[in-house]
């Protein structure tokens, strides 16, 4: 029964990835990326190597083709060379009479595992690849042993007939099955979060076409008045300024609001955290009005810049603001207030409302993936806002009381 026990553990080795990838990603909204698979396929490979089963002497027996097959389809080729690489190295090192069979047997898994992975990307039906793949691996690598030692193969006839086949079997369907599972949740995660962008907009989209319609009414208003032949000159220069600008402010909030909808490719560039504040402001002053709640910016005299994506700066402000006008509801007198200033190396933003708070249950839930407390919230509002922020190498505290409000400081790194 030793052999189990020992197998299993090879199990959790071979798991590493999947585990870390639920660990890691859990609340980005953001998928794995090739040096993840590389290195947790490396860490997996070295555990694996070291507590590796003795079957004889010389002979070493762990979860290697397990863990190349899924680095290749995941990680693509150039992971499956470095994990071939620390295998060699590593099984030189161990030494032994196996080492050379060791690492021709998986020599040929990677090339095999390359033929697969075109297969597997393409199949409808993958586990149907990977049941096929661990067959073949199982088959091969007993073939290999037996033509370099027959008389310990037939000595081992059935860890060689069934536990080895059923453990790279079961494996490499488990841990492809899991993590394509795992990938797919993620996917359709960030689509949400796409999605609840899209939604903040259009509530925002209703306040503002009430808004524009007051300059609408102002200028229609000064146009008939100017239709007058015997106003005179001052009056009548007075009224076209007037009209001119509300048009402007019109242009400007129609402008802001429009370039926050639009998808972006998320460039780093210098970007002035006071402007994008002013502009998002203007933009998500009509949702305020229409709620009865007041949004006033306290701001430093020059510009502010940070290294980020303008769009998705504004997207985050756009959340906090839309969080503390929603928070504000039920109070008399909502109040918004933002304060940006300076110190020494960081952008600090406070964003602080006088809406009905947080207890601190909520409080630790903020920004975890589908925490909402609104009928018709979505909870991925924080969970965007909180990563791109720490994306940003920046921090979020949090001070809220129930009932009398919530304060959120931001801290960014200036450019
Ligand atoms: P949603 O707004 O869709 O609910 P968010 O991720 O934007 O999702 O916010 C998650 C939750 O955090 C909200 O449902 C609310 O309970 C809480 N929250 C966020 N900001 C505030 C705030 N300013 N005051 C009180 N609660 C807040
Ligand atoms: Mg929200």
């Amino acid at each position: 029964m030793d052999i189990i026990k020992e197998i299993m553990v090879q199990f959790l080795f071979a798991l590493l990835p999947f585990v870390s990838f639920n660990v890691y990603y859990r609340d980005k909204a953001q998928n794995y990326n090739k040096n993840f698979i590389i290195i947790t396929c490396m860490l997996s490979l070295f555990l694996a190597m070291t507590f590796s089963l003795n079957l004889k002497t010389g002979y070493i027996f762990d979860a290697r083709h397990i863990i190349m097959f899924f680095g290749i389809i995941f990680g693509g080729f150039q992971t499956g060379i470095i994990l071939l690489v620390e295998f060699v190295m590593y099984r030189l090192y161990l030494g032994g009479e196996g080492k050379w069979i060791g690492i021709m047997v998986l020599t040929s898994t990677f090339i095999m595992s390359v033929i697969f992975s075109r297969f597997y990307k393409r199949a409808n039906r993958r586990w149907l690849v990977s049941i096929i793949a661990g067959i073949v691996f199982s088959i091969h690598s007993g073939l290999f042993l037996y033509g370099y030692d027959p008389d310990y193969v037939q000595s081992n006839l059935y860890t060689h007939l069934i536990f080895v086949p059923l453990f790279y079997l079961i494996g490499i369907w488990m841990l492809t099955f899991l993590f394509d599972k795992a990938v797919s949740d993620k996917n359709l995660f960030i689509k949400y979060t796409e999605n609840e962008k899209n939604e903040a907009i259009g509530h925002v989209a209703a306040s503002l076409a009430h808004e524009v319609r007051n300059p609408i009414t102002a200028v229609s208003g000064f146009l008939k008045l100017i239709r007058n032949d015997t106003l005179p000159k001052n009056k009548l220069d007075e009224y076209i300024n007037i009209s001119l600008n509300e048009l402007k402010r019109m242009e400007d909030v129609i402008s802001n609001y429009l370039a926050i909808g639009k998808p972006h490719d998320k460039q780093k560039v210098r970007t002035d955290l006071l402007y994008q504040l002013q502009n998002t402001i203007d933009v998500m002053i009509p949702y305020g009005n229409m709620n009865n709640v007041q949004i006033e910016l306290i701001k430093p005299q020059a510009s502010v810049w940070i290294m980020a994506d303008p769009d998705e700066i504004k997207q985050v402000i756009v959340n906090f603001i839309k969080n503390a006008i929603e928070a504000c509801l039920e109070v008399l007198e909502g109040k918004v207030s933002l304060s940006l200033s300076l110190d020494g190396k960081n952008a600090i933003l406070i964003i602080r409302d006088n809406g009905i708070g947080m207890n601190k249950d909520q409080e630790n839930r903020l920004g975890t993936i589908y925490f909402s407390t609104k009928s018709n919230g979505t909870g991925l509002g924080l969970t965007f806002s909180f990563q791109v922020i720490r994306a940003l190498g920046g921090t979020i505290s949090i001070n809220s009381r129930p009932q009398k409000g919530t304060e959120f400081k931001i801290t960014i790194p200036l450019a």
